[in-house]
């Protein structure tokens, strides 16, 4: 609660939280010893008696997350409050394997370089896309870092936890946006797949087999194209980066006007471009895209009563307020909650930092609301 209001009063905590005073000072007490909340000055005494105000100590301790991506690495670190104190990204190598002491040395390397006192960083968290691997193919590494884990816990002295990008995408967002732990709080991450993440009464929800918000293989037509999952017509078969780059592929004339022969990335920037220039071919692929994830959002919205949704990353780091425009109306029109409450949407402010920003909020919320957190680590 501290941390949803910014500064708050002793006495506003009892209220909201229905704890007694003698409680609530208590509590408070032993936070200001770990040095988790301090007081930073007073309320107005125009009002009555002035009374001090409490609030997050932000350098109090330090998460550090990685995010690992097809050809690069973000690895950021975040304070209490969930702001940033470091990032920086890295190319990855083709073929390289992560490894313990590989994994190590990164770490090494890049909180070296960060003005952080020693023992505050409470850990490490490695993030990377929850999607199906392809029948048949060998995965790229050790996917669920089962063996490295152990091996990188005993270098680093510290808890390694392991995330998807969506989830971890909706936890970092959930701790830089203050959201309070009363809402029920969505992320969708567009990019190659498309996926979900949801924080609800302050923790992150992950099914039975840390498995939920598959939202990319919600069916919008029961007989549309095939998708690797075995079922037909899943969203991210027509709104995934991946789908709008192929589609923009087949279009004549926009392959003829736009470069699309390079990376899936470079392809899928050089049409959000386009489309937020001016250019309509390019905006019409897209907002059929943002139609049909509309779809998916509304079925998504309406099964689990959600109230805050944000878009985030890279998928919606151009053009995304085509995205959010779609998802809007289309939540107005259809969402079985509209005449109770407005769905809000928003936009990520770092959309294509957001998994890594997650991974760094993941180990401050183990180390500060061990409660809430029940990551793969536990
Ligand atoms: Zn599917």
């Amino acid at each position: 609660m501290v941390r949803s209001s910014v500064t708050i009063t002793r006495v506003e905590l009892a209220e909201l939280t229905g704890l007694t005073q003698p409680s609530i000072s208590n509590i408070v007490r032993d936070l200001i010893a770990d040095g988790i909340i301090h007081e930073i000055g007073s309320t107005d005494s125009t009002l009555g008696r002035r009374r001090k105000l409490i609030a997050i100590s932000p350098a109090n301790r330090f998460g550090v997350g990685f995010h690992l991506g097809t050809d690069t690495v973000t690895c950021v670190a975040i304070d209490l409050t969930g702001g940033v104190v470091g990032r920086e990204v890295v190319p990855r190598l083709p073929d390289e394997e992560w490894d313990a002491d590989q994994l190590a040395l990164r770490f090494e390397d890049f909180t070296a370089g960060l003005n952080m006192p020693a023992g505050r960083i409470e850990g490490l968290a490695l993030v990377t896309p929850a999607s199906l691997p392809d029948p048949g193919s060998e995965p790229a590494y050790d996917s669920d870092f089962s063996t490295v884990r152990p091996e990188l816990e005993e270098r680093l002295g510290a808890p390694v936890l392991i995330e998807n990008d969506a989830a971890a995408a909706a936890l970092g967002e959930f701790w830089s946006r203050r959201v309070s732990r009363e809402q029920a709080f969505a992320c969708i991450y567009l990019s190659t797949d498309i996926g979900a993440g949801f924080v609800f009464g302050g923790a992150l929800h992950r099914g039975a087999n840390f498995g939920a918000g598959e939202l990319g293989h919600v069916s919008i037509d029961y007989d549309g194209r095939k998708c690797p999952c075995g079922n037909r017509g899943c969203v991210q078969q027509y709104a995934s980066v991946r789908a709008i780059v192929a589609a923009a592929r087949e279009d004549v004339t926009l392959r003829g006007r736009l470069a699309l022969d390079g990376s899936e990335s470079s392809a899928f920037d050089a049409i959000a471009r386009a489309a937020v220039n001016g250019d309509a071919d390019a905006y019409q692929v897209l907002d059929v895209a943002a139609e049909r994830l509309g779809a998916a959002a509304t079925s998504m919205v309406n099964l689990l009563n959600v109230d805050r949704l944000v878009l985030t990353g890279p998928g919606v780091a151009r053009a995304g307020s085509i995205f959010a425009r779609r998802l809007r109306t289309h939540l107005d029109r259809t969402a079985h909650s509209r005449q109770r409450h407005q769905v809000a949407v928003e936009l990520s402010a770092q959309p294509r930092d957001a998994a890594g920003i997650g991974a760094a909020a993941l180990v401050v919320q183990a180390s500060v609301a061990p409660g809430h957190s029940s990551s793969q680590a536990a």
